[in-house]
């Protein structure tokens, strides 16, 4: 009777296993119901290693639980926050901005303002990247195929304001909607001419191009850097150091900051968490992953076009700064 019972347990067991497995229902993959859902990026981008690199510290210190969530990039994260299922995200601060006032994407669906902020990050540096010898300046990218980065993703709405900045729109080119590690191949096999990114560099992608081919980034001239940033207050004129990707020359651009935010039903302890243990850790989470070393706490608490959530407020308060909360 006993033996049956335990051939049966076994059963069950086996039976359990298997749908979990068939229904892809274990922690490994769907994040069980006491971890934060982390919207990051692409594989191939910074927020998906970066986000992972925090996860990592995060767990390692503190009791808050977090699950890892590839996605488009800022705009998909900003919409997983208003529909609930992202907790915590890494935006773009244009488009945290533009979702908080419901301008530009958002003015359709309105202004979302379910979220705030946590931290301010490291910068995010709009990178034009081709192989092509004849494209040397935006002008030149009339007409070529150009990845102007995937749906959802903050890299499109600043594709279109360079091309803007230069007289030219989405129809002067020859558009592809691609993540950065599709971009990146596209530029390799030939199928693209050239690629926008914009994310944290050096950006995984882009090593993985400089380690397979001779590729140059084109820098902006400086009257249209100047023109860009006067027409959008969220840029910043930037140069990418030669040394980033082993070239010969600093490239002009500009650049977004990477912010990291939370909806508002994130409890105060768990925001706490995270915070306090990005601020205190920087040195470990920069040996994962190289923007880790800009961690900076003047920085973080710098943003101003969001209110500060609760939980992050209170770490702030405890190194004698006060940041706006709702
Ligand atoms: N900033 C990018 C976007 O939202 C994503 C950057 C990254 O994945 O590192 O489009």
């Amino acid at each position: 009777m006993l033996k049956k019972r335990i051939i049966s347990v076994a059963l069950i067991a086996t039976m359990a296993v298997g749908l979990v497995a068939l229904t892809g229902c274990d922690k490994g993959t769907a994040g069980a119901d006491n971890e934060l859902r982390f919207y990051t990026g692409g594989k191939d981008g910074v927020y998906y290693n970066y986000g992972q690199a925090l996860i990592d510290e995060i767990e390692d210190k503190t009791d808050t639980k977090l699950y890892i969530q590839e996605s488009g990039g800022s705009q998909d994260n900003i919409e997983a926050l208003e529909s609930g299922d992202a907790k915590i995200a890494l935006t773009q601060s244009d488009i945290m901005a533009y979702a908080y006032n419901g301008s530009r994407m958002f003015s359709e669906d309105g202004a979302v303002n379910d979220f705030c902020a946590i931290a301010d990050l490291y910068a995010e540096q709009l990178q034009i990247v081709t192989c092509a010898s004849d494209i040397r300046t935006v002008g030149d990218l009339e007409g070529k195929c150009v990845s102007i980065g995937v749906e959802g993703s903050g890299t499109y709405y600043n594709a279109i304001d360079v091309l803007s900045a230069y007289g030219l729109t989405e129809d002067d080119i020859r558009p592809e909607y691609k993540d950065f590690g599709d971009s990146v191949d596209g530029l390799m096999d030939g199928t693209i001419d050239a690629a926008i990114i914009v994310a944290g560099a050096p950006t995984q992608a882009i090593e993985h191009l400089e380690s397979e081919t001779d590729f140059h980034l084109i820098a902006l001239e400086d009257d249209y850097a100047d023109a860009l940033v006067e027409s959008c207050p969220y840029y910043e004129k930037v140069y990418i150091p030669g040394d980033v990707y082993g070239l010969p020359y600093d490239t002009l651009t500009v650049a977004v900051d990477a912010v990291l935010i939370a909806r508002n039903d994130v409890s105060d302890d768990d925001v706490y968490n995270i915070l306090s243990t990005i601020i205190e850790n920087k040195d470990e989470i920069a040996e994962n992953n190289s923007h880790g070393a800009d961690i900076d706490l003047t920085e973080a608490s710098s943003i101003a076009t969001v209110p500060y959530h609760s939980g992050a407020a209170k770490y702030y308060e405890e190194q004698g700064i006060t940041v706006t909360t709702r």
